[in-house]
């Protein structure tokens, strides 16, 4: 069986694991400060805050952002659950935008029209990896006076305009998770410019505690913390940083080695007129942390039975970004938003395997099997 994804973890990940459980300082503590150094310096943000996982990241990014019951947030429908639950986590309320069937991200013209005076942020996402026109959305957010959030869950090692995913604006949310390009376990990151809202993250992710447990462990002086305001336990541990220090000294490489293999499928696919590949603009670079194809309504198989056929083969494949309002926790709240491209699009894309290392032989079997199916030759 040719799995979907595989996160690529080695010897150097499980040394370092063991390493760090033998220093006895096993939760937040060294290893997550030199990890938030290290992310930082590597996007090229000011700072970063180390977190549970991407929707602890976002929930922590709203509450920054100032987002507060009664405010509306636009976000695509078309996305994983979380990044619309993050808003209602602090009793705002998702507002949803179409995308762009080239790229799957949020379409900028639909987003402005769907801007009221409730509005308080814009949340994009970069779309399994291609990045969202960050500087359209932020001309957009700064006209309106809203804050610009990134949801960047699968954009870790992708680029905008030179620069590196998590540079650009002041809320920048990463993953961790072993579906994205590099892996924790569970695990999130924030980056961000700003110094205030960086304090107050670091602050919200430890029970609001005023006095953080490494300094009260190095301290000469006794120290008793405060806890300033509510907080959260949205900590990573020590185990799960050490870990991401190795995962992103090998990023680079690792989506250099996923580009040629998208690389592969590009060129193998192209003269295929019933689908659409992935679009990569100029002044866009993808870490591809998922290869989505698109079928077109000429297309002569349905996506299900294309899907159902790989899995006879031997080959996982996915159905493409899902959309958030029409799963059951949304569908009655929502019955009146229609999303039509946002529907097609998820209703009739389809993701391909797509890890490292993924051997020779099998990228050729799924070039050979997916060709197959969608010219009715199996
Ligand atoms: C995976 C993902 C998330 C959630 O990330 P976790 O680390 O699992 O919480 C949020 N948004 C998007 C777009 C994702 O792909």
């Amino acid at each position: 069986m040719i799995p979907i994804a595989k996160p690529y973890l080695t010897a150097d990940e499980a040394k370092a694991a063991h390493d760090t459980i033998l220093t006895g300082w096993i939760t937040q503590g060294p290893r997550v400060a030199e990890f938030e150094e290290k992310f930082a310096t590597y996007t090229g943000a000011r700072f970063a805050v180390a977190v549970s996982n991407c929707t602890t990241a976002l929930h922590l990014a709203m509450i920054a952002a100032g987002v507060k019951e009664g405010d509306e947030v636009i976000c695509p429908s078309m996305s994983y659950i979380a990044t619309a639950n993050s808003i209602k986590y602090v009793g705002a309320t998702p507002v949803f935008a179409e995308i762009d069937p080239a790229n799957y991200n949020m379409d900028i013209n639909d987003t402005e029209k769907k801007i009221t005076a409730k509005t308080k942020a814009i949340l994009i996402v970069h779309q399994i990896g291609m990045p969202a026109d960050i500087d359209a959305f932020q001309a957009l957010a700064d006209k309106h006076g809203l804050v610009l959030i990134e949801d960047a869950a699968c954009a870790a090692g992708s680029a905008y305009k030179g620069k590196k995913i998590g540079s650009h604006s002041s809320l920048v949310c990463f993953s961790f998770h072993p579906r994205k390009v590099i892996s924790t376990g569970d695990g999130g990151m924030i980056t961000t410019n700003n110094e205030a809202w960086y304090n107050r993250m670091k602050l919200l992710r430890q029970h609001g505690m005023s006095v953080n447990d490494r300094v009260r462990h190095e301290s000469s002086k006794l120290i008793f913390e405060d806890h300033i305001e509510i907080g959260y336990n949205y900590r990573m541990t020590d185990i799960q940083a050490a870990v991401g220090i190795q995962q992103l000294a090998k990023l680079d490489w690792i989506v250099a080695e996923r580009r040629k293999i998208a690389a592969r499928y590009l060129d193998a696919f192209k003269d295929i007129d019933c689908i659409q590949l992935p679009v990569e603009a100029a002044g866009y670079f993808s870490n591809y942390q998922s290869f989505s194809v698109l079928l077109k309504p000429n297309c002569p198989v349905s996506r299900n039975e294309i899907m159902q056929k790989l899995l006879d083969l031997g080959v996982a494949s996915r159905r493409g970004i899902m959309t958030t309002h029409r799963e059951t926790a949304y569908k009655t709240a929502y019955a009146n938003c229609h999303l039509p491209v946002s529907e097609a699009a998820a209703d009739n894309s389809i993701i391909l395997p797509l890890y490292i290392p993924m051997k020779e032989e099998d990228i050729n079997t799924v070039i050979d099997l997916f060709r197959k199916i969608i010219e009715r030759n199996l």
